[in-house]
């Protein structure tokens, strides 16, 4: 694989598609990232050649299936430094991962007891421990975060302590595109014996992402934010967690020995994926990472830290522009809000998408954090490897035609 980057948007057939009569420039990478032909192509590859139910059968095509479905599952595994392949259950996606732990940790959490959040956290990771929390009766308590967008550490140790059970966080913004520091917040939580969980959508696909390094028991993300298809995602737990923990789903595939009365699990990963799986999504996101790594997660994270560099300088230059998050660029993803005055962020994607400019605008399933930021939206750019300087010229540039448009 070359780290040519012109080259490699030849995988990607949409990019090469007009909108509004003219050529695409996709920036809403963090909400969902374009797919290359190889993984379009392992997905129709299944269906065409081998579909199949996993594990239930002795025939052929099954066998096929079965093995595919697991070294996908074994591809995630090693991407993410897991200690084996039982430790990775494929769900719908974070969200799915999120509140399948929320309602499998309720045993973890009784009256009284606190769940530690943040206030840049994805409505996927609020909405499920504000259930769990309600059920319980357990406290829900937020760590504030600083003027340029990072966590405060000082205030995240003042609200750790003997009754965090859970600490759960992203590790990086999808708003303001912070970096968190998950290795050290991972290590206080775990001094006061809570359980820790980490939200991966927004790094698992820009950035190597090591389980044995962050030592978090927990981590969730998304396959369709790195390449792979909607609606498969991953569950990452350590084993000794898995172990304890019991299932959120139950039915065919999760079972060992079925009684009138009551029944028996499977073992690991089985215990926890009830049903038929997504087949075909397992094996795209298996191809997702094959390409990844192809490319190396340090190339990919270097060139999008260029990108980054090079479309701060030209935004800030713009009068009227003011973006939210970390001001230092090395604890920042390819992700930037921002509002530019007098213009609603609506109108402004609206302006843009007439450029063919795909950027997204909205709370961004974050309305904690708008409240935070005193603003009720912001604009987002979200940036991908497959992104290019000339793209982010031409984005400054109808930024500039639309500041004109909607000012002037
Ligand atoms: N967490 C973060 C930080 C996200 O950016 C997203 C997607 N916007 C999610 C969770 C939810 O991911 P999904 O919709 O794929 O479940």
């Amino acid at each position: 694989m070359t780290t040519n980057w012109e080259k490699i948007r030849i995988d990607f057939p949409i990019l090469n598609r007009t909108v509004n009569d003219q050529p695409l420039i996709y920036m809403d990478n963090a909400a969902t990232t374009q797919k290359p032909k190889q993984v379009i192509q392992a997905i129709s590859h299944f269906y065409e050649n081998y579909n199949s139910n996993v594990y239930r059968g002795v025939h052929t095509l099954s066998g096929e299936a079965t093995q595919v479905y697991e070294d996908s599952r074994q591809k995630v595994a090693n991407f993410i430094h897991a200690r084996q392949k039982e430790e990775i259950i494929f769900t719908k996606g974070t969200t799915a991962s999120i509140n399948h732990l929320a309602q499998m940790l309720a045993s973890e959490v009784a009256a009284g007891d606190e769940i530690l959040l943040t206030y840049m956290e994805h409505h996927s990771n609020i909405i499920p421990w504000q259930q769990l929390a309600q059920k319980v009766k357990a406290k829900l308590v937020y760590v504030d975060i600083t003027d340029d967008g990072k966590i405060n550490l000082e205030d995240y140790k003042n609200k750790l302590n003997k009754k965090t059970k859970i600490v759960s966080f992203t590790h990086v913004s999808n708003i303001l595109g912070t970096i968190n520091p998950v290795q050290e917040m991972t290590k206080l939580a775990h001094e006061k014996k809570a359980i820790v969980i980490v939200d991966g959508a927004q790094a698992v696909p820009h950035f190597p992402v090591n389980m044995q390094e962050l030592n978090v028991d927990y981590y969730a993300f998304s396959g369709h934010k790195m390449l792979g298809p909607t609606g498969i995602g991953v569950l990452y737990g350590k084993k000794e967690w898995l172990e304890k923990l019991e299932p959120a789903e139950f039915g065919g595939e999760m079972i060992e020995l079925v009684k009138e009365e009551e029944s028996t699990w499977a073992s690991l990963p089985n215990k926890f994926e009830a049903g038929t799986p997504d087949i075909s999504g397992a094996i795209g996101l298996g191809a997702a990472i094959d390409y990844l790594e192809a490319i190396g997660m340090e190339n990919i994270k270097k060139h999008e830290e260029d990108l980054l560099v090079y479309l701060y300088k030209k935004l800030i230059k713009i009068d009227g522009l003011e973006i939210y998050g970390p001001r230092n660029l090395q604890d920042h993803s390819g992700v930037v809000s921002f509002n530019l005055q007098g213009i609603h962020p609506h109108d402004l994607a609206t302006a843009l998408d007439l450029e063919g400019i795909a950027i997204r605008a909205g709370h961004h399933c974050g309305q904690l954090l708008m409240r935070q930021l005193d603003v009720v939206a912001t604009s987002r750019i979200s940036l991908y490897f497959y992104n290019t300087k000339e793209e982010v010229d031409q984005l400054i540039q109808a930024l500039e035609k639309a500041k004109e448009f909607f000012i002037s």
